[in-house]
């Protein structure tokens, strides 16, 4: 019997991607906005990406019960001794655009050459199962920052993140192409693996 995992995201991009990684397992995703919690919202204020994840897994656990997922992520710019990292979301203020963001991070960058360009992208995973019990995952995807923005899928930094190993910005590739390597997919790998033995522990 599948077992329903609540999703503390309203990000399309994000419930699809997620959905998709886990379709073949013992899970059914379904997004606060799939049971009605379109306005739930919280303010991502923690130092951590961990911190930030978690906060907004309890949150939504303390309204709905059940397992509850969230994710944070962050894009740490080693050139930029790791910004804009856990504030990757606001990095040009607020209120502001996915393209605002991507164009202070090109004008951070505007002296920095291309083979100093390097980034990863790092993704937590948090989950609060039913009983409060807590379960984290990480995953990451190495790259670099393109010199303009390229492509024209996925969402925020993807039109300016290069993956390692390819010519490719995440926007010049497919949903299923991203979604094999993408830092988010890692952590969802290895949450899948944790979430297994947890299940294999309680019989279900
Ligand atoms: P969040 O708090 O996990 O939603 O992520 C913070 C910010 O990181 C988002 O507003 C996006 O700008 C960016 N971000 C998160 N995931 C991705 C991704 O897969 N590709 C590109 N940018 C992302």
């Amino acid at each position: 019997m599948k077992r329903r995992i609540i999703l503390s995201s309203g990000n399309k991009h994000k419930v699809s991607e997620i959905k998709d990684i886990l379709k073949d397992t013992i899970f059914e995703v379904v997004s606060k906005d799939d049971l009605g919690y379109t306005k739930f919202d919280v303010e991502e204020d923690m130092d951590t990406l961990e911190g930030n994840a978690f906060k907004k897994a309890e949150e939504l656990h303390k309204l709905v019960g059940g397992i509850v997922i969230a994710d944070d992520t962050g894009l740490f710019v080693d050139a930029l001794d790791g910004a804009p990292g856990v504030y990757s979301a606001r990095y040009a203020g607020e209120p502001v655009s996915y393209k605002d963001n991507n164009n202070l991070l090109l004008k951070n960058l505007k002296d920095v050459p291309a083979e100093k360009r390097t980034a990863t992208f790092r993704t937590v995973m948090a989950v609060v199962m039913e009983d409060g019990s807590r379960i984290m995952a990480e995953g990451e995807c190495r790259g670099r920052i393109a010199l303009e923005e390229r492509g024209d899928k996925g969402f925020g930094y993807d039109p300016l993140f290069v993956v390692d190993g390819t010519d490719k910005t995440f926007s010049e590739m497919s949903e299923d192409e991203k979604n094999k390597i993408s830092h988010r997919a890692n952590a969802l790998m290895n949450l899948k693996k944790k979430l297994e033995e947890a299940s294999e522990g309680t019989g279900n």
